[in-house]
């Protein structure tokens, strides 16, 4: 990294934080953004800098990628096949073929190492990720942005809580550690894991609403995720339901104390208007997974509804295992294709600032703003290109052939 300043200039800015610009300039020295405006005005106020030209590009903070499980890259054959006919035959099935594959620890590392080499290669500066196995914590070093790797407890059973204390016991205080979902995981598991992330300051990822299924559950403690949990011998009748058909997930996490502004709340399908409001009264962060949704027919999230209530989601790919490809671009394509009335802006505020804000990175990634990590994208656009409606649209609903050049550290690259 060069203590050098460097004055980056291109026809689009996009800050993210602020309104697109024309002929923009970003002043960059020792990994930092240290200015941003237009280019002329830039250019004033740091003289003597040396300029480095994006021609036919627009500039953008770095993606985040708020949810994935790179423990599974390994069973990718899962999401090529037909889609499984309800939700707890998707995991039925992707339990037994983890078994199945039984993959050892240099199986399941190497192909999370390449997942996460495309993350890298298509501009993604940040991601959360979840896992059982502890694995991909060694990865953390290789990547270049941020990895943030957050171990994952579940078991619904009284008797196995015990089990899952003593070993969180043994976790380092710098370990992310987080529950599965409110229908796989005790409460009190739930409440001691919650307890600990707030004492330590960490962020909270917990799968939620992602099935209508998970709220038959939850709200009456019926269905097929009961079903599927006596038949697996995970059913112990120590689940209390919220008893109301108008009281999800959320409304069940609020009832107990675990929403706060550092809890994620993943997927966050099926939830009610009035759990809307909780949401955004606790400040709690929503990730959605667009691509992994449509695959498992699980429906699509109130995006609208969030927006107007003042929630900016985050966006993730989940696993391989439930998503065919692993791009923060075509969530956002899918995102725009399936919420046509969402603007662009804002999807791209999801992919971005929103990420940042649901990993409690905000002051440092999301948006190009002085003072933030320089981790930006510069994307060739098509000339043609006249206005900021028009750019939006072209990096949300187009992929690799308007996207022809990332790179996140811009002082390596544009020498
Ligand atoms: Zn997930």
């Amino acid at each position: 990294m060069t203590d050098r300043l460097i004055i980056h200039c291109a026809p689009w800015l996009l800050p993210i934080s602020h309104p697109p610009l024309r002929d923009g300039g970003l002043a960059v020295r020792a990994g930092k953004i240290i200015g941003v405006g237009r280019f002329q005005e830039i250019v004033r106020r740091y003289p003597g800098a040396e300029r480095v030209d994006h021609t036919e590009s627009v500039l953008m903070p770095g993606l985040v990628n708020a949810h994935t499980h790179l423990e599974l890259s390994h069973l990718a054959h899962l999401s090529q096949e037909p889609v499984p006919a309800s939700f707890t035959q998707w995991i039925s099935h992707m339990l037994a073929e983890r078994a199945k594959a039984d993959a050892d620890k240099k199986t399941i590392l190497a192909a999370a190492r390449a997942v996460l080499a495309q993350q890298q290669e298509q501009g993604v500066v940040a991601l959360a990720d979840i896992a059982n196995t502890g694995f991909i914590q060694e990865l953390a070093p290789e990547f270049p942005g941020h990895l943030l790797c957050c171990k994952e407890y579940l078991g619904l059973r009284s008797d196995e809580v015990e089990a899952s204390l003593q070993n969180l016991e043994t976790a380092g205080e710098a370990q992310c550690c987080t529950g599965h979902a409110p229908y796989s995981t005790h409460l009190q598991l739930l409440q001691t894991l919650k307890d600990r992330a707030k004492r330590l300051g960490h962020v909270f990822p917990v799968h939620v609403a992602e099935s209508p299924a998970e709220n038959d559950l939850i709200r009456f403690g019926t269905g097929e995720i009961r079903d599927f949990l006596e038949q697996r011998g995970f059913w112990d009748n120590s689940f209390q339901p919220t008893g109301t058909d108008k009281k999800g997930s959320v409304s069940y996490l609020h009832q107990h104390g675990l929403l706060d502004s550092r809890t994620l709340c993943v997927h966050a399908i099926h939830v009610t208007d009035q759990e809307m409001d909780l949401l955004a009264e606790t400040r709690a962060k929503v990730c959605l997974c667009p691509g992994s949704n449509r695959y498992l027919g699980v429906d699509t999230a109130p995006v609208e509804h969030y927006l107007r209530k003042g929630i900016l989601p985050a966006l993730g790919t989940d696993s391989l295992t439930s998503n065919p490809e692993l791009s923060i671009w075509r969530e956002m394509r899918l995102l725009a294709e399936e919420h046509p009335t969402v603007d662009p802006g804002d999807i791209l505020r999801m992919a971005t600032l929103g990420g940042a804000e649901a990993l409690g990175m905000e002051k440092t990634l999301g948006s190009l703003e002085a003072g933030k990590e320089a981790r930006v994208l510069a994307i060739r656009v098509p000339a043609s290109i006249q206005n900021t409606a028009q750019i939006q649209s072209c990096l949300v609903h187009n992929n690799a052939e308007t996207i022809a050049d990332y790179t996140t550290d811009q002082e390596h690259k544009s020498t």
